[in-house]
């Protein structure tokens, strides 16, 4: 693991920050938690051509609890392009359209932090969980997309299990996991969760989550050497389902380890992960990335979800299983750790190891 940053790792200046999907789900998550960053000075908005030129203020569906920021109210919405003239760029677009936008801003040389799907399985591209797997942020070197890079956050299900496995996988290693979801109707965005008929209801299917789960989990608990990332050979079989919960993805997990561990091993493997890693002491970073709650009925959405400002896996419920070694639940933010947080934090991670020019 590297060192915590140094004071000397931050950047002499804010730099300048793009939010594209700014008026989304995520994008607003980043606007928030920009406003009044210390690294990044949030600079410019965008969002659909349909919102282009209309002040952020009037064109957003504000879901956040506290007041938007005057300052960020009036801010006329950009379109998504090259003009933006960011040298950080977080992404919260569709995968649709996401691809060569983000790559026409890493050609202008922006540092882009995507949440979208397009990128995540490139060979060349990091799937960052910053307290996880931060050594592949060496695969940007790899990258011919610029002068500028992609790093990719993980679906907001892979984002918050790999902080409940990569502690096992660490300490006991992991051979199979049986995961099933129980997802949040944030997690379909703005657009997609309209249309979901929720009411005295739960959705079976999740296109594509169950598939993005599998191949992303086993990316990221990879190991990254010279010939880029060999998969983590552990066998996940995934179901997904969305349930009429706000925010919060909860994981039912059974898995098989890679050798005889106690209960109070486990836990202890939990509490102590993230101690000492390279994204300690980073403005975003989480003083407990992973917990463990031994309530027996925890954890739950409605207590459980927003704390260490929603960039927490929350464990509990840990049993023996019949099936495999050990059960157990898990719960993370869809919005914060499974989106907008964990990339912020990738972000100052890369700032923080000298990665992202100032000038
Ligand atoms: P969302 O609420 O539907 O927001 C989509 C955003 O993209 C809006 O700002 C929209 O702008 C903008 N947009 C749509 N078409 C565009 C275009 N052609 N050009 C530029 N901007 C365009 O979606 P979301 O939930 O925030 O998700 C954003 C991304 O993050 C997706 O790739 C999603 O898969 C990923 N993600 C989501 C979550 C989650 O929990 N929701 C978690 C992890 C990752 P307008 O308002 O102008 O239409």
């Amino acid at each position: 693991m590297a060192p915590p940053p140094s004071p000397s790792c931050c950047p002499r200046a804010p730099l300048r920050t793009a939010v594209l999907g700014a008026t989304g789900l995520v994008g607003q998550r980043l606007v928030a938690l920009l406003e009044d960053h210390p690294w990044f000075e949030l600079a410019a908005l965008a969002a659909s051509p349909a919102s282009t030129g209309r002040p952020y203020g009037e064109a957003v569906r504000w879901s956040l609890p506290h007041t938007l920021p005057a300052r960020v109210a009036t801010m006329e919405l950009r379109p998504a392009s090259p003009e933006l003239e960011a040298r950080v760029v977080f992404s919260a677009l569709d995968a649709d359209v996401a691809g060569p936008i983000e790559r026409a801003l890493a050609a202008t040389g922006a540092w882009v932090f995507s949440n979208a799907a397009t990128h995540r399985m490139h060979p060349a591209v990091p799937l960052l969980v910053a307290e996880v797997n931060p050594d592949h942020l060496a695969l940007v070197g790899r990258q011919d997309f610029g002068p500028g890079a992609i790093v990719a956050n993980p679906n907001c299900t892979t984002a918050g299990l790999v902080l409940a496995l990569a502690p096992l996988a660490e300490a006991f290693g992991l051979r199979r996991v049986q995961l099933v979801t129980m997802q949040a109707r944030s997690g379909a965005g703005l657009v997609g969760g309209t249309g979901l008929s929720l009411e005295d209801n739960l959705l079976p299917h999740i296109a594509g989550e169950e598939e993005k789960v599998e191949s992303e989990v086993a990316r990221i608990l990879g190991a990254c050497g010279e010939d880029g990332v060999q998969p983590h050979d552990l066998a996940l079989s995934a179901t997904c389902t969305r349930v009429a919960v706000t925010d919060g993805h909860t994981l039912c997990a059974s898995v098989q380890l890679g050798r005889e561990a106690g209960a109070e091993e486990l836990i202890a493997a939990w509490e102590g992960f993230g101690a000492g890693s390279g994204s300690s002491g980073l403005p975003t970073a989480p003083r407990h990335p992973t917990r463990y709650e031994p309530a027996p009925d925890a954890p739950q959405p409605a207590s459980h979800v927003e704390l260490d400002g929603g960039m927490r896996t929350t464990v509990g419920r840990l049993r023996p299983c019949s099936v495999l070694d050990w059960k157990f639940t898990a719960l993370t933010h869809n919005l914060v750790r499974g989106a907008a947080g964990g990339a912020l934090l990738g972000a100052e991670l890369a700032v923080a190891r000298g990665l992202v020019p100032s000038g």
